[in-house]
């Protein structure tokens, strides 16, 4: 059971909505602190353990100095993400450019800041070369195809697009070696929003049999090994988080039977993890603008799939708290919606709630990942405000809601 409270009293977030123009996603500062750490903590048996939090899921430079200072480096997948996360005073290789169908710029900006630079493609050890020129550290994205089946939302990795192959991985290497790397490093990310910490270690078990096969065929020893990101949040009330702790025993288990016998202890582990640092601790706030009969009832809110596209996009359940009436019971069967011109602009559909009426507060949870960093401006719609709830409890703003001239800042009129 994952419990959906609100960070800050029913009352203080109806104040808050109040006092901030709706719809805003507000970021709980404590609770992504007291994640990062149990992270590390959960992992504390890897020295040089550190999770690369992928800037995607919340791109904003007040998350990414949290992240640092716990101790987190960035994953990054383009030029724009590898500035903020260089802003927010990573660099190096605590910045992680694990990138795909790259332009050959970016591989050089990247090179330049001194990234590890994880290559998705054989090929594109030349497209580097020519870029910038092979860095010492290198890495590799595998993809390991038919022998290993993705879990349900990344899908078949022989359908991916990602990463070298199983019978590509030696030449990759030898490759990148005859051009001058003598740090290697190894890649992977085959689950999405995973809940099942057997899947992770499995990951884990994987990556260690490549490692110990490119030492037995090349003599190339990994520096570390990168699990990618992946771990789910429970986005459903029934639903349990990942037990980190026990992921952690269960890749231990795996490091002392394969490769402390191999002779490459210590090898290094890290993550790319977004989604379960901040996940759950965003909430979309909104206000509701209209309560309608048709043949079904609905509830229209001030935000729409500008703001949160997860439920229109993937059919994702978001949980909706009405503030207020928490402890009201669940009278009424909603489709909650948006003011796109579009009928999958909806947060939930059949969703039990008290009766809502025009005005309330409803908050939409765990929005803290992939939230207001899909949004768009499709129906000409403005993108809100970020706030940041920080631990001592004053709210601060971290992005502005978009203005109309910001919309129009592009065009040639
Ligand atoms: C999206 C992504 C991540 C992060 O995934 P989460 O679901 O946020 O953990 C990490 N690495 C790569 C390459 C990704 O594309």
């Amino acid at each position: 059971m994952s419990e959906k409270k609100l960070p800050v009293s029913s009352q203080r977030m109806q104040e808050l909505a109040q006092e901030y123009p709706t719809p805003f996603h507000l970021y709980d500062e404590q609770g992504i602190r007291m994640q990062a750490r149990a992270f590390r903590e959960a992992f504390s048996w890897v020295p040089g353990f550190k999770n690369y939090y992928a800037v995607k899921a919340c791109p904003n430079p007040a998350i990414l100095q949290i992240m640092k200072e716990e101790g987190f480096g960035a994953d990054c997948s383009s030029l724009p993400e590898l500035i903020l996360a260089n802003e927010a005073g990573m660099s190096n290789e605590d910045l992680m450019f694990t990138s795909n169908d790259t332009p050959p710029e970016e591989f050089k900006a990247a090179y330049d800041l001194g990234a590890v630079i994880n290559l998705d493609d054989i090929s594109h050890i030349r497209t580097l070369q020519m870029a910038a020129g092979m860095p010492s550290l290198i890495s590799f994205r595998y993809n390991p195809g038919p022998d290993r089946t993705g879990n349900a939302i990344i899908g078949n990795p022989v359908e991916a697009k990602y990463g070298v192959t199983t019978q590509q991985l030696l030449s990759a290497y030898a490759q990148a070696r005859d051009a001058g790397a003598t740090r290697f490093a190894l890649h992977t990310m085959v689950a999405s929003n995973e809940l099942d910490g057997s899947y992770i270690v499995e990951t884990a078990r994987m990556l260690f049999a490549q490692t110990i096969r490119l030492h037995r065929e090349l003599g190339i020893r990994l520096e570390f090994v990168n699990m990618g990101g992946g771990i789910g949040i429970p986005y459903q009330v029934d639903q349990d988080a990942m037990d980190l702790n026990q992921v952690s025993a269960g890749i231990k288990e795996l490091y002392d039977e394969m490769i402390v016998p191999a002779g490459l202890d210590p090898l290094n582990i890290v993550f790319e993890c977004g989604r379960m640092v901040t996940g759950p601790f965003g909430y979309l706030v909104t206000r509701v603008r209209h309560v309608t009969e048709k043949y079904k009832q609905y509830v229209g809110l001030d935000a729409s799939m500008a703001n949160l596209m997860r439920p229109a996009l993937y059919g994702a359940y978001h949980h909706i708290t009405v503030v207020g009436k928490e402890d009201q019971k669940p009278t009424e069967c909603y489709d909650v919606t948006g003011s796109l011109c579009e009928n999958n602009d909806k947060f939930a559909i059949d969703r039990k709630l008290p009766p809502v009426e025009p005005n309330d507060i409803v908050v939409i949870h765990d929005t803290g990942a992939h939230g207001h960093a899909m949004g768009f401006n499709y129906n000409a719609k403005l993108r809100s405000a970020e706030y940041l709830l920080e631990s001592n409890g004053s709210v601060r703003m971290i992005r502005r809601a978009e203005t109309i001239d910001d919309l129009f800042a592009t065009l040639h009129w």
